[in-house]
């Protein structure tokens, strides 16, 4: 079959959900028997979003080969239940560096490099690349921004070929756009929404789908309104009211009829019903009235909750699983600091620490996890969480408070983290840490062995950072354990303390790999701990699935 194409542009403003309605889209697809699989053009300069900071840019989503990646393929690799590669994530960066690159080589001798076709066609060739390195029936494409944007013309320009040279029975446009509310008439307004259509229209693409997004319930006259001013079908123009619950989406597009009308559109017909009861149970699951327990996220970029998208993610597959509600309270590792915010972390019967980078409100996180050790509370450490928990308790095992990573004092005497003897060389900052998928061995016995049930697992990973193996015997005659380790045993993966009902630190991501139906067993175990703590039973039955 040749392989089709849906495109997802954004109009009017960002941040109205374009990525969660690609992701789910995807789902109604594989629902119906394709095999998809999505990708983000980018229009930033950034080679990727590594090296920017998640104040801008939120979460840094890491796949399986180690690209980092925008924080939208998380949406992707949960809704659709599929593991991503590195061409899943396209950005100006890449492009230009790619040309660039091939101009100094001489590929080009003789031409001048311009936008089009240069640039274009660059784009063009990372999009059939991915068809061609995997066998897809439908690659669903996103482009980041909104139309309009000048960073992202030469990506809509490419998309725009595409129709002409894979056929318009190949291709589909979507366009995401908002429905803004006046509160002082009380009703919708469709204009800006046929302002970015025009503009679409003005460099050559005609939407075929609007997805209208909007905080109220959009009528069939608005419908009716954005079908004649945009030139689609009303059945092509699908109402998304804001819902509070993420993981409704696919079920709401499903009943907006949104996948028939785009397999009709592409000329394909379902292979399979779409049987969508796990995901109607889980939504059941979100909405019934449930106990609720308490966790807090100790970190520094607690204003913005996009930076941690997977963590929280993860502990709320987990707290559904397991048939409690989530209440996650944000400490600022910098208050605790500064002896403020600490009601908020002792209310809480459990305390994640998660990934980071950098010295600000490091002091912090430390008392936080020395609270969790002294006082039995549970606590998940996640990449610098692991490190600040080792750090915290080689502090108490050594009775020095100097004990510290070198990322955060150079000259400690006790670099009980260090950095990891292949990146002492490196002095590019983008792409160059321990990145991407590696074994780990679990020691039986353990929590960690207990809760995956398995010896080996493979996780994924983005640190400079390790355990320094010199203080290992010292950890561990003092009641740590490392309970996952590479198979070389060369790198600490996980380590826990014996004397507590669960401390636990992973030098990998877990959040990464948890998926709604199947929530990761490490965050399973430690919300199951913390709901022990807060005395609440948890015998529920789990909206669990097999892996797809
Ligand atoms: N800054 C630490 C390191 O580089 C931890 C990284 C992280 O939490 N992702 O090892």
């Amino acid at each position: 079959m040749t392989t089709k194409y849906i495109f997802f542009t954004g109009g009017v403003v960002s941040s109205v959900g374009k990525g969660v309605t690609a992701a789910a889209v995807g789902r109604l697809l594989k629902e119906r028997g394709f095999n998809v699989i999505v990708q983000k053009l980018d229009p930033y300069i950034n080679v990727d979003p590594g090296t920017m900071s998640p104040y801008q840019h939120g979460e840094v989503f890491v796949l399986d080969d180690g690209a980092e990646t925008d924080l939208d393929l998380g949406h992707y690799e949960r809704f659709i239940d599929i593991r991503l590669n590195r061409l899943c994530n396209v950005t100006t960066g890449q492009v230009y560096a790619e040309v660039i690159s091939k101009e100094r080589r001489g590929d080009y001798l003789g031409g001048t490099i311009q936008v089009i076709p240069h640039i274009t066609n660059e784009i063009k060739r990372r999009i059939g690349a991915l068809a061609k390195n995997t066998s897809v029936d439908i690659v669903l494409i996103e482009v980041g921004g909104t139309v309009g944007d000048i960073e992202g013309q030469p990506f809509l320009e490419a998309l725009r070929q595409l129709r002409s040279d894979i056929g318009r029975e190949n291709t589909v446009y979507v366009h995401v756009t908002w429905l803004p509310y006046i509160g002082a008439t009380g009703e919708l307004k469709t204009k800006p929404t046929q302002h970015s259509v025009r503009e679409l229209r003005s460099i050559g693409i005609s939407p075929d789908v609007i997805v209208a997004r909007s905080d109220m319930p959009i009528d069939d006259g608005l419908r009716d309104k954005i079908a004649q001013f945009c030139d689609v079908e009303k059945r092509a123009v699908i109402p998304m009211e804001t819902t509070p619950i993420l993981y409704e989406v696919p079920l709401l597009l499903e009943k907006a009829g949104v996948a028939d009308y785009l397999l009709q559109r592409l000329g394909l017909q379902a292979r399979r019903t779409p049987n969508w009861s796990s995901w109607e149970r889980l939504v059941e699951e979100v909405r019934r009235d449930k106990p609720v327990v308490k966790v807090a996220l100790v970190g520094k970029y607690v204003e913005l909750h996009d930076a941690y998208m997977s963590v929280r993610e993860a502990l709320k597959h987990a707290a559904l699983h397991l048939g409690v509600e989530l209440d996650l309270a944000w400490v600022h590792s910098t208050e605790l600091e500064k002896d403020r915010s600490w009601d908020e972390l002792r209310q809480a019967d459990g305390v994640v620490v998660p990934g980071g980078f950098g010295s600000r409100g490091i002091e912090g996180k430390i008392m936080a996890a020395r609270y969790a050790r002294q006082e039995k509370v549970p606590y998940l450490g996640l990449c610098l969480g692991m490190q600040l928990m080792v750090i915290e308790f080689a502090r108490y095992a050594l009775n020095s408070d100097e004990a510290n990573s070198t990322e955060f004092d150079r000259t400690t005497p006790y670099p009980v983290i260090d950095l990891m003897a292949e990146q002492r060389q490196i002095s590019d900052m983008g792409g160059t840490m321990r990145l991407g998928l590696y074994p780990c061995c679990l020691k039986p016995g353990t929590i960690a062995a207990g809760a995956y049930q398995v010896e080996q697992v493979e996780e994924r990973h983005r640190h400079r950072f390790e355990l320094n193996n010199d203080f290992r015997i010292l950890l561990e005659s003092r009641g740590m354990r490392f309970s996952g380790v590479s198979p070389d045993d060369k790198l600490v993966e996980i380590a826990e303390l014996s004397e507590h009902p669960f401390m636990l630190g992973t030098q990998f991501h877990p959040e990464f790999l948890s998926r709604p139906n199947r929530p990761h067993p490490l965050f399973t175990a430690f919300l199951q701990a913390v709901c022990q703590r807060a005395g609440i039973a948890t015998d529920h039955k789990p909206v669990i699935e097999e892996a797809s």
